[in-house]
């Protein structure tokens, strides 16, 4: 794919612009480099294009998310099926641009295909169960093809004659004034709304809609590393097509509860670890833990707190890639030290001077160089 612009850019807007937002610089940059109004300079149509494929990634909720998280997270693909990449996507034709310019402005809109509607179901997962992958049952509605008279809603699936108007083609030329002039295109037949037939008997299960409503079970894989962006899609299991064209599918999206221990950053886990002070002065081993249990991290002699510990490959195993455990020591001073502890340890800093202070050192030398006082001197 060749470097593309970015989306935001594109239309001009910021990258948290609200959808009224989007719509609104789409509607005046598709206004001002429409093709109609500059037949003679090319480099509208190029950036009349780059609009309209902004636009229709940019005002889809999914396809905004699977971008953004593209763009978070290069080469690292989005998780549902068809969201990957937007290559050319965006512009199909004339009719496109009508239609989303001027969608209410009278002719109506089309439906360019007679596929069944998606639907998007969101399913709510533990921060263990989408790093590590699990199955999960889902059930929902949705309108399946009626088996009676095969989705056609047309009695025993043959009680229909072919629509005169159009043929049987569903489709029929439309004159549509526009305030860019007169525009001749083609649309659903009105006789018999794109379907091309006209029943003659309705099928008395699904009175002649071709499709009844019915819950639908399943049983879903879900890959380890799904975040809230990710999308997974089953192909035909969206709304049955009032058409008896093909099923819709069914978009899942997820909800991802936190964690007490565990943070994510795509595939990279974070932990912050708090380690007792003088483990960390003088080294030592502590538990840490990982996606399935804990393990022995060796703290070496003079750690500073705020070190980080990147261990590769011990993050979450996702399909395409796997990520690092970041372990963040968080050395933490004692609160609750009897009268004994508090003097062994008065007794043991005696004998640590400056020298052993790194950060320390440099701060006593700076300020004496400006003040000439030694900040840790009482
Ligand atoms: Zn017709
Ligand atoms: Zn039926």
């Amino acid at each position: 794919m060749a470097d593309k612009k970015n989306y935001y850019d594109v239309l001009g807007v910021k990258k948290d612009a609200t959808e009224e937002e989007i719509k609104t610089a789409y509607r005046k940059l598709a206004k001002q480099y429409h093709p109609d109004l500059h037949p003679d300079d090319p480099s509208c149509a190029e950036k009349f294009r780059e609009i309209n494929e902004a636009n229709e990634v940019l005002s889809d909720k999914q396809k905004r998310a699977a971008y953004d998280y593209e763009q978070e997270h290069p080469g690292m693909g989005g998780m549902g099926g068809g969201f990957g990449g937007f290559s050319g996507a965006g512009f199909t034709g004339f009719s496109d641009i009508f239609d989303s310019i001027f969608s209410g402005f009278g002719g109506g809109s089309m439906r360019r295909d007679t596929t069944g509607e998606d639907i998007g179901l969101q399913v709510t997962l533990s921060f263990m169960d989408a790093a590590k992958g699990c199955r999960r049952d889902i059930s929902y509605y949705r309108n399946e093809p009626c088996p009676a008279c095969r989705g056609t809603g047309a009695k025993d699936g043959t009680a229909y004659k072919t629509c005169q108007k159009c043929g049987g083609k569903g489709q029929v030329r439309l004159v549509q004034e526009t305030m860019f002039g007169r525009t001749v295109r083609v649309g659903a037949c009105p006789d018999c709304g794109g379907r091309g037939k006209i029943v003659t008997e309705k099928c008395p299960d699904c009175k002649g809609r071709g499709y009844q409503r019915k819950e639908t079970k399943l049983s879903i894989d879900i890959p380890a590393g799904v975040d809230n962006t990710s999308t997974l899609t089953k192909r035909g299991y969206g709304q049955a097509s009032a058409e008896g064209g093909a099923a819709g599918d069914l978009i899942i999206s997820f909800r991802i509860e936190p964690h007490k221990i565990f943070k994510r950053n795509g595939m990279d886990l974070y932990v912050d670890l708090p380690v007792p002070f003088l483990t960390a002065v003088l080294g030592g081993t502590v538990k840490a833990p990982d996606l399935n249990d804990v393990f022995d991290l060796t703290v070496p002699e003079g750690t500073q707190s705020g070190t980080e510990f990147v261990l590769r490959g011990k993050g979450i195993h996702g399909r395409t890639a796997t990520g690092s455990l970041h372990i963040k020591v968080i050395a933490e001073t004692p609160v609750k030290l009897s009268k004994d502890q508090k003097a062994a340890l008065a007794a043991a800093a005696q004998n640590i001077d400056l020298k052993s202070y790194d950060k320390a050192k440099k701060y006593s030398d700076n300020i004496s160089a400006l003040y000439g006082k030694d900040p840790y001197k009482k």
